[in-house]
């Protein structure tokens, strides 16, 4: 296995890389408060995993933030912005500007030197200035006390920050940096992942340009720093390079290269990881560009290379940029970083057979580890020194350093980590001979990397589900979206043609609604016309004075029944001297005889028989089915009813008498056939037999003699000289004897 396979040492890099720092200080220097007493050329850092937060570790203080000007666009954005977002509360607990430069400076300061750091932090908490940033300078004093390894601390801070407002997502991240720092990388990235979770405003959840003014990009920075160590350790580099990114985007946007650096080298070795050699190039050069000029960041970047290097397998170009950047850090003054660089060139010591060296080297860099209480250092040291000392066939005390290094890991299980360990030890084993154990050791790192990879398969292919499902989600929510304008148009021409429908409907409802009723109408009007008509005509066919029928009606009965010949029984009757009537007591008592005599001949008639007032006091009687002796006591009947007794009327009781004359036809004994108007005729002749007679009484035809038509119509011309001559037979009734008293008479 090449050197790049090396464990122990850069397992802790995939969280941080370098920080240029440089780049700061070469920009201008304004606010390089806290001077770092640490001078130049100090050691280095190693392990960049233990690095502080975003903030290079052993950055230079005075260098740092302090001269970092955020453009007047960003303040004057968040100045904009910051009503409308409102959450002044969790605004208060961002760090104005210049404190926040100045706390990154120091945070950089104090991982190398936090005692000195503390002071300086003090101090500020202490300044009335800041008395509304209490929050972050406590917060600062946490990450200070991580640095220290001072546990306790941390906790008690942690705590009290927890029952603030505002302060919890910071609580949490200086648990997760005390985890870290105890090397529980995967309870550190869990809580990190809850500051992240409970900062609110949230920061940007992807890569972004442009990071709102509310957001706590430093908090969120780090968290993210952590986050990506966890996932890296558990071999899921693809989600650790999202976190990356997205930390790398917020020091970007806090124009801060030393974090930017820091970032960028971690996202190097993470690529280099995954064997994307050209990316981690990539990553590497931008690290190294950010870095001239701070010899903290360029020592960073170095450090980076070498790790890059060792993962290819590229050994001497591993040691030449280690050994270049302990040289850096001891130029840039830091205890802590040459420690932990020293503690990386023993790892490269070892894979270049200096077992003797390393453990020399080992030796010298474990106490300043201790200094800083950094048990994921100090694990990681350790791990290296009893790789070198079973190199040196050591074994006893290599198996020392070995169960200090599982009992420093505090059961945190960092499989890649683990897996690393395993295999170089395995290798040192197999190296002095010791087969079996060797063995033993390599049957345990394969169990191991099988794991992460499967892990590092399924985390890409999360990664790829997830991107996936949201493409599919757009496209179905593009395809939904269509659907549903299409499904709104076609509603909307439903819903229009269900209007037409209707209205036509109703239109056509209506239609028939009024044709309906203008056919009822009309029906009603043709009934009532009808009715109207035949009123009219009933009207038309009677007398208004007497309700008879009058002579049209008899004229149609005529034309119905007896259109060429009549036969039946004719009585006309007259009313005697009713003139006098008239002239002597008045038209109306007229009138009141007329209707009396009327009514006195309808009764004297059977219901069938028809009475019609022919004229004035004129009445003829049509008696259909009468047999020739059932005639002349109707004429008798008529006779007695009528002058039997006086009419009442208004002038008195008044005796009326009349006269008849009537016939049977066709006409005995040749029962010769006649038109009924010849039928009326002679019952008028025998009427005025009746009258020219006397009077009140009824003359009837019995025979007549004649042969024809023709011989009628001669008796007609001469009816009296036919009744004398006795060619017409009549017999006469007499009505009733009028009374003795004389007034009654007329
Ligand atoms: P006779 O015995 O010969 O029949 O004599 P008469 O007076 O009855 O007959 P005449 O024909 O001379 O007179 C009939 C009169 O009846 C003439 C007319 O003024 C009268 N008259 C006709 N119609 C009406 C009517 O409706 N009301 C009244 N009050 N008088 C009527
Ligand atoms: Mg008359
Ligand atoms: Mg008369």
């Amino acid at each position: 296995m090449g050197a790049g396979d090396r464990p122990g040492r850069h397992r802790d890099v995939h969280g941080q890389g370098p920080w240029p720092q440089q780049g700061l200080r070469r920009r201008g220097d304004a606010g390089a408060r806290p001077r770092p007493v640490a001078g130049a050329g100090g050691p280095h850092r190693v392990r960049l995993a233990s690095g502080p937060g975003a903030a290079g570790q052993s950055a230079r203080p005075g260098a740092g933030g302090a001269r970092m000007t955020r453009p007047v666009a960003a303040f004057l954005l968040a100045a904009l912005l910051a009503p409308l977002l409102g959450g002044t509360a969790a605004r208060a607990a961002i760090p104005d500007r210049a404190l926040d430069a100045q706390l990154a400076q120091l945070d950089r300061y104090g991982y190398n030197e936090p005692e000195k750091a503390a002071q300086q932090l003090r101090a500020l908490a202490a300044d009335p200035a800041h008395a509304g940033q209490r929050l972050h300078l406590d917060y600062a004093l946490g990450r200070n006390a991580v640095y220290a390894g001072h546990p306790e601390t941390v906790r008690r801070i942690a705590s009290d920050l927890e029952q603030r407002p505002g302060g919890q997502p910071l609580a949490r991240m200086l648990l997760a940096e005390l985890q870290d720092r105890q090397g529980q990388t995967g309870r550190s990235g869990d809580m990190a992942r809850q500051a992240l979770e409970a900062l609110a405003p949230p920061c940007p959840a992807q890569p972004a340009q442009t990071v709102p003014a509310d957001c706590d990009a430093r908090v969120a920075l780090q968290a993210l720093r952590l986050i990506a160590r966890a996932q890296g350790a558990r071999g899921e580099y693809a989600f650790a390079d999202t976190s990356l990114r997205r930390a790398l985007a917020l020091a970007q946007a806090l124009q801060d290269p030393t974090a930017a650096g820091v970032m960028m080298g971690s996202l190097a070795v993470n690529s280099q990881v995954r064997d994307e050699t050209a990316t981690a190039q990539q990553w590497m050069a931008q690290a190294w560009q950010t870095a001239q000029g701070d010899a903290a960041a360029m020592s960073r970047a170095k450090m980076v290379e070498s790790m890059v290097a060792s993962r290819r397998g590229d050994r001497s170009q591993q040691l030449a940029a280690l050994e270049e950047a302990l040289r850096l850090a001891q130029q840039s003054g830091g205890r802590r970083d040459v420690a932990l660089l020293q503690n990386n060139l023993l790892d490269a010591y070892i894979h270049t057979d200096q077992a003797a060296k390393a453990v020399q080297l080992a030796r010298l860099a474990l106490p300043v580890v201790q200094s800083y209480n950094d048990q994921t250092v100090e694990r990681t040291l350790r791990h290296n020194l009893s790789v070198a000392l079973v190199l040196q066939r050591q074994f006893e005390p290599a198996r020392r350093e070995i169960a200090r290094v599982l009992e420093l890991a505090q059961g945190d299980f960092d499989p890649v980590r683990r897996a690393l360990q395993l295999r170089e030890l395995g290798e040192a084993y197999a190296k002095v001979g010791q087969w079996k154990e060797a063995l033993r050791l390599y049957h345990e790192e394969r169990a191991l990397s099988a794991e992460t990879a499967r892990r590092n398969r399924e985390s890409s292919l999360q990664q790829l589900r997830l991107k996936y499902d949201s493409e599919a989600r757009q496209r179905d929510l593009e395809l939904l979206r269509r659907e549903q304008t299409l499904k709104d148009r076609e509603l909307g021409n439903r819903r229009l043609a269900q209007y037409v429908g209707v209205g036509l409907a109703a239109l056509l409802g209506l239609s028939l609604i009024l044709m309906g009723v203008m056919l009822a109408r009309v029906r009603e009007a043709n009934r009532k016309l009808k009715a109207k008509q035949s009123l009219l005509r009933a009207q038309s066919e009677r007398d208004p004075l007497t309700d008879l029928a009058n002579r049209r009606h008899f004229l149609a009965v005529m034309d119905r029944h007896a259109k060429d010949m009549f036969t039946g029984a004719l009585l006309m009757i007259d009313i005697d001297h009713f003139k006098h009537v008239n002239d002597r007591h008045g038209h109306a008592a007229g009138d009141a005889v007329i209707v009396e005599v009327s009514r006195r001949i309808a009764q004297a008639v059977r219901s069938e028989d028809l009475v019609v007032r022919w004229g004035g006091e004129e009445f003829l009687v049509f008696a259909r089915n009468v047999a020739p002796d059932q005639l002349q006591l109707l004429a008798e009947r008529i006779l007695f009813i009528v002058g039997e007794q006086p009419v009442q009327t208004a002038a008195g009781a008044l005796r009326v008498t009349c006269s008849i004359g009537f016939a049977h036809f066709p006409l005995p004994p040749a029962q010769l056939a006649l038109h009924w108007e010849q039928a009326v005729n002679w019952a008028d002749m025998a009427l005025y037999t009746a009258k020219s007679q006397g009077r009140n009484r009824a003359r009837g035809i019995v025979t007549v003699e004649a042969g024809d038509a023709q011989a009628l119509i001669q008796i007609e011309a001469d009816f009296d000289a036919a009744c004398s001559s006795e060619r017409v037979q009549l017999q006469t009734l007499l009505g009733p004897e009028p009374p003795e008293t004389p007034e009654a008479a007329h």
